[in-house]
């Protein structure tokens, strides 16, 4: 069974071995690919890289939302057990 091919790998379509996204000819069968194969690849990769990090960006956009929500609650918790609103030992407004 053929290697899963890398990013910057793809399957060569007649012998489906990796080999790097950028060659012009398959190492293990020779076959021929054509420039606009190469280019086909590189872009399916960098589109792929993008997408992951557009994904990244708004992973790490929810969890700063998140954090900033969250330590909204905790200050004004704090606030109402410092001006006694909030019963410190039952954790409930009084
Ligand atoms: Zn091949």
């Amino acid at each position: 069974m053929p290697a899963k091919p890398g990013l910057t790998e793809r399957a060569c379509p007649h012998c489906r071995e990796p080999v790097a996204a950028t060659a012009s000819r398959c190492p293990n069968c020779r076959a021929e690919f054509t420039a606009e194969d190469v280019q086909r690849t590189v872009s399916a990769n960098v589109q792929g890289i993008l997408f992951g990090l557009i994904c990244l960006s708004l992973l790490l956009m929810a969890v700063m939302w998140w954090q900033e929500r969250y330590d909204a609650a905790a200050a004004a918790h704090l606030n109402g057990i410092e001006n006694g609103t909030i019963d410190p030992l039952t954790d409930q407004p009084k």
